[in-house]
């Protein structure tokens, strides 16, 4: 069945899937729906190429895309993406948050990735008749903090070996609804330090959301898990000392006297959704936030002095995790034990998110 929509600024043409999951299969998905391993029934497409512009956004059954095996992102990595929740509240209402920051970021990377721009008004539309189709996929409130994670992303689809931004593009929304992101729940996570590689160098892409930022992590990824530690923490790549993040979350630092610290965004950090919100809302508390550098000595000699009394990471996927252990080639020491700040700024993001509490910001921006 072919029907267009024109519900929103951008025409969709839309294909629904012939037979569509019966609310037993979703429920049995819903149940334990892990992190990006399920998928929900649709996906959106649509296409660039630079003579037409954008084209043809359209809604389809999910399922794989054909390329042809010159395709540019196959060769040169010419891909960025994005990565969203949508929040079922408990009237029924479904809800992202802050996706305008999202579809700015987006540009940002394409930009810096040679890709093409995408109008923030399709990005918008994109995500809301996927989710609108597909709504029985977004978990039900009350389940804890379980969501359908969004994925957004662009690759260079023009068919040529040959070494220059492409000519043709392919953007595509697909969801995948998500429990919580940790295995071990909010057991505190222990990092690992990356003496080896570096994740960001400056004129680099570290402050793009694409592909190959992960690819280049994971091989550090691989020697923090044979280490015993759950994920990496990177240090800037000149003096090998300035604490910038993990390979997908921003670090904080509290101390005791109130203050919260935060690497500043030097162009090789990602600048995070949930980052830039937890210092508006660590400053409206009262908390003294300080976006600077902060070298990994700091760190170290603050965990031990006693003034520094929580860290946590954070991002859209694992929104906070409380850090419980830092280890490096040589040494490793234990994090305090409270994360009472940490949780209570976690509480009240997600009751922002999921709609319990006020959303002072407007923050939220309704899909269903
Ligand atoms: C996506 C991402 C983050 C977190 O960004 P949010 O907008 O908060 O989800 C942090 N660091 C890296 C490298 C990322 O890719």
């Amino acid at each position: 069945m072919s029907t267009t929509t024109t519900s929103s600024h951008t025409p969709f043409a839309i294909t629904e899937r012939t037979q569509r999951a019966s609310a037993d299969e979703i429920a049995t998905v819903l149940e334990n729906p892990g992190f990006g391993t399920n998928f929900s029934e649709h996906m959106v497409l649509m296409d660039w190429d630079r003579e037409q512009g954008w084209h043809d956004a359209r809604v389809v059954p999910y399922g794989p895309i054909p390329l042809d095996p010159s395709a540019a992102v196959f060769h040169y990595g010419q891909e960025i993406f994005e990565g969203m929740k949508a929040y079922r509240h408990e009237d029924g209402t479904v809800w992202t948050f802050r996706p305008e920051r999202n579809a700015e970021r987006f540009n940002n990377s394409a930009r810096r990735l040679a890709l093409p721009e995408l109008p923030p008004v399709i990005f918008l539309d994109a995500i809301k008749e996927l989710v609108t189709i597909d709504q029985a996929w977004v978990p039900e409130a009350g389940s804890g903090e379980t969501s359908l994670y969004l994925r957004p992303f662009m690759i260079a689809t023009e068919e040529a070996l040959g070494v220059r931004p492409t000519n043709r593009a392919l953007f595509v929304v697909i969801a995948s609804p998500a429990g919580a992101y940790f295995k071990g729940g909010l057991t505190p996570i222990s990092l690992w330090v990356s003496e080896l590689y570096v994740r960001a160098s400056p004129g680099g892409t570290g402050a793009a959301k694409c592909g190959g930022n992960y690819a280049a992590s994971l091989a550090s990824q691989a020697e923090g898990i044979e280490h015993g530690c759950d994920q990496v923490v990177f240090l800037d790549a000149i003096e090998h000392k300035f604490v910038e993040e993990l390979g997908g979350m921003n670090m904080f630092f509290v101390y005791g006297d109130g203050r919260l610290v935060t690497p500043e965004l030097t162009g090789t950090i990602l600048p995070g959704v949930t980052r830039s919100s937890l210092v508006e809302l660590a400053r409206e508390r009262g908390m003294i936030v300080e976006e600077r550098q902060f070298t990994i000595d700091e760190w170290r000699e603050g965990v031990a002095s006693g003034l520094i009394t929580e860290v946590f990471a954070c991002g859209t996927a694992a929104v906070i995790s409380p850090v419980g252990r830092l280890a490096w080639n040589g040494g490793e020491v234990a994090m305090p034990d409270s994360h009472e700040v940490t949780m209570s700024l976690r509480e009240e993001l997600l009751d922002i998110q999921y709609g319990r509490g006020e959303d002072a910001h407007g923050w939220l921006y309704q899909l269903v």
